[in-house]
């Protein structure tokens, strides 16, 4: 089969999203980093979660598995168990991902799983048409905080470095090129590797819009030293502005798969061959 690129994803499907969407922006990213990451057809399974962005299991054509609400990282988990050759990304929202699915989210980064992240953060929930999401800042108005939002936003870098995620990097869908480094340097990360997305949804989000990104948004320089936990938290921490790049990266520990004694001899499906085969439960529905 051929390699992933621009061609083998294409999809007859165009996005339904709205006009100016920042998905647009994240889709274009994801499209360009697989297509430089010579990653075979075959070798390439993609999870899409549920809302706007899981939406684009229509505008991908890939090996793939549309979850349910939440569970998108439990399935990456399972398919690279299964067979730990596959390269495995996930591509959800924030409500998905720190909502539904923030105990799944906490327990990939304690495992270290070897499976990439892409979320895309619009503070809301979208295709639900703008109800408050984990990410919500504190006060803010929606559909379902009609006086003002009372819990605090979740701020998913600092949760990720401190429960274990050994790449953690933001991206914004505003800036196509770093947004796709971003993702490349992930996918060829060991362990579990998190690029959180700044996507502005043009429908629900009128705060942070592209003009308001685009005032607040930092590229942080390139040399400086990844390890540090508490620099990483710190710089998440910022409210004045928004820190994009990879904010912490360890290349030192073992991914899950590596691990466990009976995944670290080979991948699951090439130990058990014979009970790989799907036919005999395909029987049952010729
Ligand atoms: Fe994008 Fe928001 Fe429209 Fe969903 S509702 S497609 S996130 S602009
Ligand atoms: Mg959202």
């Amino acid at each position: 089969m051929a390699v992933t690129s621009e061609v083998t994803l294409k999809s007859p499907i165009f996005p339904t999203w709205c006009p100016g969407c920042g998905d647009y922006g994240i889709w274009s990213a994801i499209k360009k980093a697989l297509a430089e990451s010579n990653i075979p057809e075959e070798q390439l399974v993609i999870v899409f979660g549920v809302g706007c962005s899981g939406n684009m299991a229509d505008f991908l054509r890939c090996y793939g598995f549309h979850a349910l609400h939440g569970r998108g990282l439990a399935n990456a988990e399972a398919i690279k168990m299964a067979n730990h050759d596959l390269k495995v990304l996930v591509i959800a929202g924030d409500g998905d991902t720190y909502g539904e699915g923030m105990g799944h989210f906490i327990a990939a980064c304690r495992g270290n799983h070897d499976i990439t992240v892409v979320v895309h953060n619009n503070q809301v929930y979208g295709l639900t048409t703008g109800q408050a999401a984990p990410t919500t800042p504190k006060t803010w108005k929606t559909k379902s905080t009609p006086t003002g939002q009372v819990e605090e936003p979740v701020n998913p870098v600092a949760l990720a470095v401190s429960s274990g995620a050994t790449f953690v990097a933001r991206g914004y869908a505003g800036n196509i090129p770093l947004t796709t480094e971003l993702i490349k340097k992930a996918l060829t990360h060991k362990g579990f590797s998190l690029v959180d997305t700044f996507q502005p949804c043009v429908t629900f989000n009128k705060q942070n819009t592209h003009a308001w990104y685009n005032e607040h948004v930092n590229k942080l320089e390139e040399g400086r030293n990844l390890s540090d936990k508490l620099e990483a938290i710190k710089l998440s921490m910022d409210t004045e502005k928004l820190h994009l790049g990879i904010l912490y990266e360890d290349t030192t520990q073992h991914a899950y798969h590596e691990a466990i004694p009976n995944l670290s001899k080979g991948p699951l499906v090439k130990q058990f061959p014979s009970q790989v085969s799907l036919s005999k439960g395909l029987q049952a529905y010729l």
